[in-house]
């Protein structure tokens, strides 16, 4: 999703969120926020990390996809100040699943996380957010749990693009594997995830995409100016 190259089929086996040292190399080498820094835009990753600096992040064991991308440009982590200052937001939405060992930083309506999400959307050229509580929900089993992170999700995003909307910023929404939907399986499912995108170049985007390896090429394309925007979806083919 975000370098374009098909990992699973370079590496000749499926790739985990926390990636091994072949698809970290990928990773590296190039990515979404690589070329989008190339092009000199503007772009934050704002999910926050609880570190005072990028620097300790280096230190940890584990790295997700996104926070390996995020290190190849550390000017785009948010970090433990940006969260208390409401210039990230936390993976979670809401800030509840840190309560335990945050009880300072108060817990917010998902409304608000939209708010501040919107807030640095309008900052940036581009702004990454990932969700994941969709999956930690699908893993669970738990139905209510499930509903719950639904709900929540879904107050957000209906206050988002409320936002994005009215200001002209382009959102695309989509997401690596499915799990939530099939609440009576643990692992994660291989069903068609959802493409969706709201927003001036959301159909000419949308368009442009047909599998996760088409995310990152249309999102530059847009920045590139060279997306078809007079292209229909569906008479193409
Ligand atoms: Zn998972």
């Amino acid at each position: 999703m975000f370098t374009g190259v098909n990992c699973p089929k370079t590496v000749g086996k499926h790739c985990e969120g926390f990636p091994g040292p072949m698809v970290r190399k990928i990773i590296e080498e190039n990515n979404i926020f690589i070329e989008l820094k190339r092009r000199g835009k503007k772009i934050k990753f704002a999910d926050a990390y609880l570190v005072d600096s990028p620097e300790e992040l280096e230190f940890r064991r584990f790295k997700s996809v996104t926070t390996v991308m995020a290190l190849t440009t550390p000017e785009t982590i948010s970090t433990a100040d940006d969260l208390t200052g409401d210039r990230a937001l936390m993976q979670d939405l809401t800030r509840e699943t840190i309560q335990d060992r945050y009880p300072d930083i108060p817990v917010i309506p998902p409304q608000h996380a939209a708010e501040h999400l919107f807030r640095i959307a309008r900052e940036n050229d581009f702004t990454l957010f990932e969700f994941f509580q969709s999956d930690v929900a699908g893993h669970s089993m738990d139905y209510n749990r499930a509903c719950a992170v639904l709900r929540t999700y879904d107050r957000f995003l209906a206050a988002l693009i409320r936002f994005t909307e009215a200001a002209g910023i382009t959102v695309v929404l989509t997401a690596d594997h499915g799990n939530i939907e099939a609440m009576n399986e643990r692992g994660h499912t291989r069903n068609p995830v959802p493409f969706v995108s709201f927003g001036p170049q959301a159909a000419a985007i949308r368009n442009r995409v047909e599998s996760l390896v088409d995310v990152t090429p249309a999102v530059l394309a847009a920045f590139d100016g060279t997306l078809d925007l007079n292209e229909k979806k569906g008479l193409k083919k």
